[in-house]
């Protein structure tokens, strides 16, 4: 099989050192040695989440980890605001009807972000509503919500804020404790590149208090438990060990990047597969977007599923489509991860032949050369 370049939101490019670790001889959990990649994983997660506490390591997918924080930081009946918007902070509230939350669905047009006095005015008008959730960069719409204002006025009304940090977490600043961010959920298979399989939660002192009142059933997913588990190096039941393997890999490289400049590395993908996006006729759907993934518009006649396929089937370049009612016309492009400029830059060159197969007029290289301006221009 061909190897493919995976330009998707999601799962990412795993590096070749997280792949050789992974490789290794599967080592028993109930060791010394896993113990010691359990700390330094939680270790390294801690300084990417800028957590109160370290961040915990579940063995589900990200949704797991939604679930997970719902179950044990909120009551049965609770009224939550959830902030939809995509896909993914529809999620939230899906979740959350499903273990009996009182959801109010802070509706927003998909590719618009929310505006934080629209939540202050809620929180003030609705005193039972104190806890939010949101998926701070919204991967089905590429926005990036205004988080530290978010952050500032869910702390002015004392709301619990519980924020999809899926990927936003290490391609965006977003300091848990800085900001006041109570419970952040995470990932391994988008910003961390590894393969899917791993979550992390990290909550807040603040959060914690609540985990003991909740009434909801929880088993596998009692924090509580974990919590104890892991303040000793220990998890409650077997974890995923070859991702974590790779996790401790992918951490001591964002280590040595420099976590400053693996958030600024990502800002400048995402700004020179804008400006692509915009050299080449494409409306970006996120008026404010996220640095993990450019969502473009293709116009009136050009069909993205075939754009997608074309991509696929002749370039090897696996990038994702629109969900829901923007199927016919979104374009998701990933650039997050351990991306590098060739592999930008590659995937937009395939991207534009990819369009103009499809019948949309573009000037070829149009969109290369504008990601290579930017690039030249941020060095
Ligand atoms: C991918 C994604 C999820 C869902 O995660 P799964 O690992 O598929 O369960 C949630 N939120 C965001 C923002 C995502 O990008």
């Amino acid at each position: 099989m061909r190897e493919e370049l995976l330009m998707a939101p999601g799962p990412t490019q795993v590096p070749e050192r997280a792949r050789l670790a992974m490789a290794q001889t599967l080592c028993h959990h109930r060791t010394n040695q896993f113990s010691e990649v359990i700390r330094s994983c939680r270790a390294g997660l801690s300084e990417v989440f800028s957590s109160e506490e370290a961040p915990l390591l579940l063995t589900c997918s990200g949704t797991g980890a939604f679930e997970a924080a719902m179950v044990n930081f909120t009551r049965r009946g609770e009224r939550v605001a959830c902030v939809g918007g995509g896909k993914f902070g529809e999620r939230w509230g899906e979740v959350g009807r499903a273990y009996g939350l009182d959801v109010v669905d802070v509706a927003l047009e998909w590719g618009d972000a929310l505006d934080p006095d629209r939540l202050d005015a809620l929180l003030r008008d609705d005193p039972g509503c104190r806890v939010i959730t949101i998926s701070a960069s919204e991967t089905s719409t590429g926005v990036f919500h205004p988080m530290e204002r978010i952050a500032e006025v869910s702390r002015s009304h004392g709301a619990l804020l519980m924020v999809d940090g899926i990927t936003a977490v290490g391609v965006h600043t977003l300091p848990m404790k800085e900001w006041g961010i109570d419970v952040m959920v995470c990932g391994s298979q988008k910003s961390f590149s590894l393969p899917p399989g791993m979550g992390f939660v990290a909550a807040s002192e603040r959060a914690w208090e609540r985990a003991d009142r909740s009434d909801h059933p929880r088993y596998y997913f009692d924090l509580r438990r974990e919590r104890k588990k892991q303040a000793a190096n220990q998890t409650a039941f077997t974890p995923a060990i070859t991702i974590a393997l790779g996790l401790e890999v992918v951490l001591e490289m964002m280590k040595e990047e420099g976590l400053g400049e693996v958030v600024a590395r990502h800002g400048r993908h995402g700004d020179a597969t804008r400006a692509a996006a915009e050299a080449l006729g494409l409306e970006l759907l996120a008026k404010s977007p996220s640095n993990a993934t450019t969502a473009m518009l293709v116009p009136e006649g050009v069909s993205a599923p075939q754009v997608c396929k074309l991509l696929h089937s002749v370039y090897g370049v696996r990038i994702a489509g629109g969900q829901e009612h923007l199927k016919p016309r979104l374009l998701r492009f990933g650039h997050l991860g351990f991306i590098s400029e060739r592999d930008v830059l590659a995937g937009l060159a395939a991207l534009e032949r990819a369009l103009i197969a499809a019948g949309h007029e573009a000037q070829r290289g149009a969109g290369v050369a504008a990601a290579q301006r930017l690039y030249d221009a941020s060095r």
